[in-house]
C-alpha cells in the first residue's frame, strides 16, 4: 500500500507521513530542496514500521511532477498510489497594493496548480483500482480570506473549490476527495508571526500541533471515512470562520 505526501520533509507533511506509516502505508515523501529533513522523515517512517522513498520535485511544475510520478510507476508496475495528500505549500504575504506579480504567481502555482500537477498523473490509476483517498491541505485563509494574503487565500479558496468538484467526478469510483483547513499550526511556516497576539484571538489560546492535523488527515485517509467526500474540515482551535 502506497501513499504520497507532498511537502513531506517538514511540518504538517512530515507528521502526516508518519501517521500514514503507522497505518501501514509505504510513504513517498515529496519535497522541494531540503534533503536532510526529507531523509529524517524517511527515518521516522522506518521507525514507524514501514518504508518509504524520497521523491524530490517541484510541485509547481507539471512536467517535473508528471516525470517523477511516471518514473515511480514504471519502477512499481504492480503497485499504485492509493492515498494522496496534497500538502506542499508556501506563503508570501504582502498587502495587495505592494504585491509583485511573482509573489502572486508563485503562491498560486505552488499551492493551487500543484493540485492539478500531482493529482492528474495519479487519478487514472485510482479510478482503475476503484479506490482512492485524496486530501488537500487548504487553510482558514481559503475560507475566510486574510488580509496580507490575497495570493494565499485565492490559492487555498481555489483548492477548496477543486476539492468539491473532483469529489463529485470520482465518487462513483470509491475515491474520496476532502480538504483540511488548519488555523495556526506550529511549523516553520508560522515563524515570524506574532504568536502572542494571534493566540489571544484563538478560543483555545494556543497554536495547533502538526500531529493534530495529521490525526485528522489519517482519519480521512482511512477506510472508515469512506462516506465523507467533498468536505472541508476546519482544525483551528475554535477560530471563527
Ligand atoms: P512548512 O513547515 O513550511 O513545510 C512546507 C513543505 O512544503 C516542506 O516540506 C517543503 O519542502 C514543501 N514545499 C514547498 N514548496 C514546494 C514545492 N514547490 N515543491 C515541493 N515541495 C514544496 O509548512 P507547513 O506549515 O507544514 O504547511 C503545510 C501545508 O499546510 C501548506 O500547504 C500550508 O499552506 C498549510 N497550512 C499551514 C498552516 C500553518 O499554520 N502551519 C496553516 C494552514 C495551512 P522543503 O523542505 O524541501 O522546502
Amino acid at each position: 500500500m502506497y501513499a504520497l505526501v507532498t511537502g513531506g520533509s517538514r511540518g504538517i507533511g512530515r507528521a502526516v507521513a508518519v501517521r500514514l506509516a503507522k497505518m501501514g502505508y509505504n510513504v513517498l515523501i515529496n519535497y522541494m530542496s531540503n534533503d536532510a529533513e526529507a531523509q529524517k522523515t524517511l527515518e521516522m517512517i522506518r521507525e514507524a514500521g514501514t518504508d518509504g522513498e524520497l521523491l524530490k520535485f517541484d510541485v509547481s511544475s507539471a512536467e517535473e511532477a508528471k516525470a517523477a510520478l511516471e518514473n515511480w510507476q514504471a519502477a512499481h508496475p504492480d503497485d499504485y498510489i492509493e492515498v494522496l495528500v496534497n500538502n506542499a505549500g508556501i506563503r508570501k504575504d504582502n498587502l495587495l497594493v505592494f504585491m509583485e506579480p511573482a509573489e502572486f504567481q508563485r503562491v498560486l502555482t505552488t499551492n493551487l496548480f500543484s493540485f492539478y500537477n500531482v493529482t492528474h498523473p495519479l487519478i487514472e490509476s485510482m479510478i482503475r483500482h476503484k479506490y482512492g483517498r485524496i486530501i488537500n491541505m487548504a487553510s482558514l485563509s481559503g475560507l475566510k480570506g486574510l488580509p496580507g494574503q490575497c495570493n494565499y487565500s485565492a490559492a487555498k479558496g481555489g483548492l477548496i473549490a477543486a476539492t468539491k468538484a473532483l469529489a463529485q467526478e470520482v465518487a462513483r469510483k470509491n475515491i474520496t476527495v476532502n480538504a483540511v483547513a488548519p488555523g495556526f499550526v506550529r511549523t516553520d511556516m508560522v515563524e515570524g508571526l506574532d504568536e502572542a497576539e494571534l493566540k489571544a484571538q484563538i478560543p483555545m489560546k494556543r497554536f495547533g500541533e502538526a500531529e493534530e492535523v495529521a490525526n485528522l488527515v489519517g482519519f480521512l485517509a482511512s477506510k472508515e471515512a469512506g462516506y465523507i467526500t467533498g468536505e472541508v474540515i476546519s482544525i483551528n482551535g475554535g477560530l471563527y470562520t
